[in-house]
């Protein structure tokens, strides 16, 4: 019997019903929330003078080493980027004019929909208490699937060691020894020597510690009492809160008196990342279904053409 062309269009539609049925799945997966309790940053570049007081403590507060091959002599800590044993990194950019310049602090944003922790398998990436993003190297293989999915290019591999593992912040929670935060001042709080060890040396406050709530009341009232002096992603775009939506949200939390942009960070819309990431993998799956579907169909129509006009298998073939 020969496979006509009715019916092969009728199994390829089948195919193509199948892989909407997988799309609809994607589409019906839950949001999560940031929990009431979800801790965070607040950065404010109009307020940070580049001390990197922040960087040290949290070398000191994570055990991890000096990157000083970036400096004149291997003498200074001069790290360029996160990287394999640096959690946090101040930055410089300068406007090609040399007018408009602006630090950067980056680390770990603790998405509150993480793609680190969607992307890795065996959930050494995990949501733990205070919805701090929490690594176990004891599960980590060491695949990189999680640097692969920060849209915020963040999780960094310890190349140099003989047994590698992934570096990124966690919001210093080793520091809380399990003790709650405390409410103080009007932020929660770690008591001192507990908590973010970036935000409790910065002489300027211009990385703070807090609830995600209490955090975006407190960048809201800074761009209310200083008109003017905040950015949007864009440089005409109105003054935002990078974080509050982007990428599904996040707990570090970044105004800026630069655009947005100019700091190199993402353009992300408010649909969480790992949703976008599985839209676009259904979606290549969908475009690959019926290619694949048509090779087969084609194949066993030729078989069975060849096997109906009576020609015998290749040796090696099929027997
Ligand atoms: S300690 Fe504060 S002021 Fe100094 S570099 Fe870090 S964030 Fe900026
Ligand atoms: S910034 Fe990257 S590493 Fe951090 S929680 Fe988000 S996806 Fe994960
Ligand atoms: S919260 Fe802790 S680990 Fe994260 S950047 Fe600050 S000091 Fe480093």
């Amino acid at each position: 019997m020969s496979l006509d062309r009715r019916s092969l269009l009728r199994s390829l539609a089948t195919a193509g019903a199948a892989a909407v049925a997988v799309e609809g799945t994607a589409q019906a997966r839950v949001r999560p929330m940031a929990p009431a309790d979800a801790l965070g940053l607040l950065y404010d570049t109009s307020l940070c003078i580049g001390c990197k007081a922040c960087v040290v403590a949290c070398r000191e507060a994570n055990g991890t080493k000096p990157e000083t091959s970036n400096s004149p002599g291997g003498i200074w800590d001069a790290p360029m980027d996160l990287d394999g044993q640096t959690k946090t990194v101040i930055k410089l950019y300068k406007s090609p004019d040399g007018i408009q310049r602006s630090y950067f602090k980056a680390q770990c944003m603790h998405c509150v929909d993480p793609a680190c922790t969607n992307a890795c398998m065996l959930g050494a990436l995990k949501k733990k208490e205070h919805g701090i993003v929490s690594y176990d190297p004891s599960l980590c293989v060491g695949c990189r699937y999680c640097q692969m999915a920060c849209p915020f290019n963040v999780p960094k591999f310890e190349w140099a060691k003989a047994a590698p593992k992934i570096v990124k912040c966690e919001l210093c929670r080793e520091r809380a020894k399990g003790q709650p935060a405390v409410d103080g001042s009007g932020f929660t709080r770690y008591p001192k020597g507990q908590g973010p060890a970036c935000a409790e040396v910065c002489p300027r406050s211009a990385v703070i510690a807090g609830t995600r709530a209490e955090l975006l009341a407190e960048a809201r009232r800074r761009i209310a009492s200083h008109p003017g002096r905040y950015k949007g992603f864009r440089e005409d775009d109105p003054p935002k809160i990078f974080g509050e939506t982007d990428g599904g949200g996040t707990q570090v939390l970044y105004l800026s008196h630069v655009a947005f942009e100019k700091l190199r960070l993402p353009n992300l819309s408010d649909q969480p990342v790992p949703e976008v990431q599985q839209t676009i993998q259904h979606g290549i799956y969908q475009g690959f279904a019926a290619p694949i579907l048509l090779y087969g169909l084609l194949g066993a129509a030729v078989f069975r053409n060849r096997r109906a006009a009576g020609e015998k298998p290749e040796k090696g073939g099929e027997s």
